[in-house]
């Protein structure tokens, strides 16, 4: 029979993907699903974007391109990084790929020997810990809980790092919990990095552009430019500019790391698609301003959302600074017993309570490494949304 190599034997399919294709096989059966499970945004690719890409077709951008990345998009990176960010970088500190997935993917590639570790705030981004795992690594997951605003503290870190550690990774605004960090929650734990010269820091920004309540984005390389010689800044088009399938993400970093990278890269995909890159210029250097109409669209609805949770009994929901998820705690309906008898021990027995009775298909936290909570992605329309909540609301009443 067939047996899976070791290094994904304790690698599944993300959680995420399982309960999209559960909950869209019951869409199929003709139930009436609503999914609040994809991080995805439901706006289109902006008009100018695709019109590039068809440019980009038609002048014959259909080969294979420069390695990890074409100068003109590793120009409009760097630009970006300098205008938005602060930072200076030059072209061959500047990596693309296909999407930000698989520049966690080369980077961890690159640098992580058997048994390296990697310090990583808890509740994370899925992906994060199974692709550590692949490359051979060890996840090294601290709990970040509501009450310390889902956010890593410099005691916690410092505790954290052994002569093993090889890296640790910030994602600010979180994917789930939507936590960001701003100047005052880095400074503290950028200062436990100085002290320790041989810790890597990466960050992933994938959310720089959707935040709310004048919420201060920063990038910690712009703070502590002393960390700027260990540091891999991580970005991407997928989230701000609608292109989860275009597939391009980016980040800044020392060139013998971007090097190194490259070597990965060169054996797995040779490039990232030329036509995306294309569009991804345009999306970098033509109009930002409809972000924050969307930003604002995104704002209405986390409001919504927040509110319609903390309305319901049992469940206490944080207001997140960022992205499009709420991370909520359900520790009051542990516990409880559904009108059928079945017994909600924990918060995946709650989500798939939720899927079965309300058809309603959220992620339980245990998926991101932190429980009792669920993540809810909002970045769904405001009707499916009041009447996915109405839904959760009914069912978390009829619990006894
Ligand atoms: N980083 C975070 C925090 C994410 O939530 C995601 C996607 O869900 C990614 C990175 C991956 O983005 P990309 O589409 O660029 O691979």
């Amino acid at each position: 029979g067939f047996k899976p190599a070791s290094r994904i034997a304790s690698v599944g399919v993300s959680r995420i993907l399982q309960i999209g294709a559960r909950a869209a096989a019951m869409k199929r059966e003709g139930l009436p699903v609503i999914i609040l499970g994809a991080g995805e945004p439901d706006f289109d690719t902006p008009a100018n974007v695709k019109e590039a890409a068809k440019a980009a077709i038609d002048r014959g951008d259909t080969k294979y391109t420069a390695l990890d990345g074409t100068p003109e998009l590793k120009k409009a990176i760097a630009d970006k990084f300098r205008r938005e960010n602060g930072v200076d970088y030059a072209l061959d500190e500047i990596t693309v790929a296909t999407g930000a997935k698989q520049i966690l993917f080369n980077a961890f590639m690159a640098t992580i020997d058997p048994g390296d570790e990697v310090i990583i705030p808890t509740p994370y981004w899925t992906s994060y810990s199974d692709i550590i795992e692949i490359c051979g690594g060890v996840p090294v997951l601290i709990p970040c809980n509501a009450e310390a605003g889902f956010r890593l503290e410099a005691d916690q870190l410092e505790k954290a790092i052994t002569p093993k550690t090889r890296w640790v990774l910030f994602n600010s605004p979180s994917n789930p919990s939507g936590a960001g960090y701003g100047e005052a929650d880095y400074r503290p734990l950028l200062e436990v990095l100085l002290r320790h010269p041989h810790v890597w820091l990466m960050v992933d920004d994938m959310y720089e552009h959707i935040v709310y309540d004048g919420f201060r984005f920063v990038t910690p390389v712009a703070l502590e430019p002393k960390l700027k010689e260990r540091a891999l800044t991580i970005n991407g088009v997928s989230k701000a500019y609608a292109m989860t399938g275009w597939r391009i993400g980016y980040a800044s970093g020392p060139r013998a790391l971007i090097k190194a990278m490259a070597v990965i890269q060169s054996q797995a995909t040779s490039c990232p698609c030329s036509v995306s890159q294309a569009a991804s210029v345009e999306a970098l250097n033509g109009p930002q301003d409809f972000l924050k109409e969307r930003q604002e669209s995104f704002r209405r609805r986390r409001d919504m959302v927040v509110s319609a949770l903390n309305a319901i009994p049992g469940i206490d929901c944080r207001t997140p600074e960022g992205a499009f998820y709420t991370f909520a705690g359900c520790a009051g309906l542990l516990g409880k017993t559904t009108p059928a008898g079945k017994y909600i021990g924990t918060d995946s027995d709650f989500t798939d309570h939720l899927l079965e009775e309300a058809h309603v298909a959220v992620v339980p936290g245990s998926a991101f490494g932190l429980s009792p909570y669920f993540r809810i992605s909002y970045a769904t329309g405001v009707p499916e949304l009041e009447e996915a909540l109405r839904r959760i609301s009914a069912v978390c009443v009829a619990l006894g």
